[in-house]
């Protein structure tokens, strides 16, 4: 699999866009950045966007997506897919008609651009060849990491914000997860504040490693505070784990 970072960054700031992961052209993982990253082409080949969560930095890019799409005509159609509750808020919160529109229902409700798709955390989803398996984590909102398993069986695992957790982790075993795609906020100093708003930093990382009952080849960071940026790479160092890597856009990770 080839996972394009289109965003990775836990803050917007040049060059610093809000997560979204692009697996092999067609599949995204979150949403917060898409059309400013992808020419109308590699827009119009998304066809499913797997949620992890309702915040707006992993929601904000499909609004303008969508738009792209029906104002210009074009024939792709995209499924968003997550827990009940998520889809609940984003139809509820975003496409209501008053913050934007109904793309559910435009533009025909017989043929619309865009249809939700409620995920299980009992077993797998698949598209094409993909077992997508969702999976709880802990953050204030409702929330899912995805384990993502091609045909050959390579897997990633993407957890999305949280804080400390536990069943993402039981889930990695028995599967050949080559790489981690998880998060660190902000560093050790802010702890109170990772825990409040249920993030990690580089010691609750450790912690979390420890829990894994296997570990990946890789752990990738994302969603950093900016800001932070050197003070979490610097105490990401004493992490004893697999080689830890931190995201940054465009970067493209092979699993
Ligand atoms: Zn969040
Ligand atoms: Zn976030």
């Amino acid at each position: 699999m080839k996972i394009r970072v289109l965003g990775a960054s836990g803050s917007e700031l040049p060059g610093h866009n809000s997560p979204a992961f692009l697996v092999d052209d067609f599949l995204l993982l979150d949403a917060g950045t898409i059309s400013l990253s992808l020419d109308r082409d590699a827009q119009c080949r998304i066809s499913h966007i797997f949620l992890t969560h309702a915040h707006l930095d992993h929601i904000k890019a499909i609004p303008f997506l969508l738009d792209n799409i029906v104002s210009s005509r074009q024939k792709c159609r995209l499924t968003i897919l997550s827990g009940q509750d998520v889809l609940d808020d984003l139809q509820k919160h975003v496409f209501n008609n008053r913050i934007w529109p109904d793309f559910s229902r435009l533009p025909t409700s017989e043929a619309p651009v865009m249809r939700f798709q409620e995920l299980s955390t009992e077993g797998f989803f698949q598209v094409k060849e993909y077992k997508i398996y969702p999976t709880r984590v802990d953050h204030p909102v409702p929330a899912y990491g995805y384990l993502v398993e091609e045909a050959g069986g390579n897997a990633f695992v993407y957890t999305g914000d949280t804080g400390p957790t536990e069943q993402i982790w039981s889930r990695m075993a028995g599967h050949r997860v080559k790489a981690l795609i998880t998060e660190v906020s902000f560093p050790d100093e802010l702890l109170a504040l990772a825990n409040i708003s249920g993030h990690l930093t580089p010691s609750l990382l450790q912690a979390e490693i420890s829990k894994m009952p296997e570990l990946p080849e890789k752990i990738y960071i994302s969603h950093l505070k900016s800001y932070y940026r050197a003070a979490i790479r610097k105490e990401l160092g004493h992490v004893t784990a697999p080689p830890i890597i931190l995201l940054e856009d465009d970067m493209v990770l092979c699993v």
